[in-house]
């Protein structure tokens, strides 16, 4: 784990799911680093207090909250109504949802229609794309929804041709396709309509006040619009 940029105060456990570039993944030295880290050390910089990041599968990441092995998610978390009877978020930070990703050459698949019986889905464990995955197989639209806890997984299952095709947040999957270039190509338009939010334990509401606060200050003065810059999100 990491120290944050806080130098007083309580030190608080930030738990992600590091397969989700650029929010949440690893550096050459496997430092847990993304666009979400900075911004939670931003935040605790402005409130006075530190971070350390832990790993979870995402299917981890809210029994991590419930547990009290982790005080805060900071994990590209749709902020779902759902999750809300669980745990309870920050304002949202950043909007999204899911998209349907290809093999780059695939030339019969160009939205989530042109999927058929006999197709396989992959999806992340855990997240709103294994909804979408699990609706589709349970309508018989695919033949199975194929689960995998990390991302990079899934979209190498999609180059090996194990799947058909792979549902994932669109900017992560743009992320994917601009790391690993002519592997997988996004199709069709968005099938969620999600925002991110930071999650505390269910009435934690001291620290979601200084999440809340510090948030706000980073939007203000800023340094919000330069990790979006920085992190290729702008
Ligand atoms: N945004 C999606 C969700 O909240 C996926 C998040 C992720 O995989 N980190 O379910």
């Amino acid at each position: 784990s990491d120290s944050g940029s806080g130098d007083s105060g309580e030190v608080y456990t930030v738990a992600t799911e590091p397969t989700f570039p650029p929010f949440d993944t690893t550096d050459e030295d496997g430092n847990i680093v993304g666009f979400d880290m900075d911004l939670m050390n931003a935040i605790a910089e402005d409130q006075g207090f530190s971070v350390e990041f832990v790993s979870y599968n995402f299917d981890g990441l809210i029994p991590a909250l419930q547990s009290g092995n982790a005080d805060i998610v900071a994990a590209g978390m749709w902020a779902s109504d759902e999750r809300k009877a669980e745990v309870d978020f920050s304002e949202t930070y950043f909007d999204s949802g899911v998209v349907l990703a290809v093999a780059d050459d695939n030339n019969t698949i160009n939205s989530v229609d042109d999927l058929t019986s006999d197709m396989k889905v992959a999806y992340q464990v855990g997240t709103s794309s294994m909804d979408v995955a699990q609706q589709l197989e349970e309508e018989g639209k695919i033949a199975e929804a194929v689960g995998f806890d990390k991302v990079n997984d899934a979209v190498q299952a999609v180059n090996t041709g194990a799947v058909d095709a792979l549902l994932n947040d669109k900017p992560v999957t743009l992320e994917y396709m601009n790391q690993q270039p002519d592997i997988i190509k996004i199709v069709g338009e968005n099938v969620t309509t999600e925002s991110y939010g930071i999650a505390v334990q269910k009435g934690n509401t001291e620290l979601l006040d200084k999440i809340n606060a510090g948030l706000k200050n980073v939007q203000e003065d800023g340094t919000f619009d330069e990790l979006l810059e920085k992190w290729g999100l702008a």
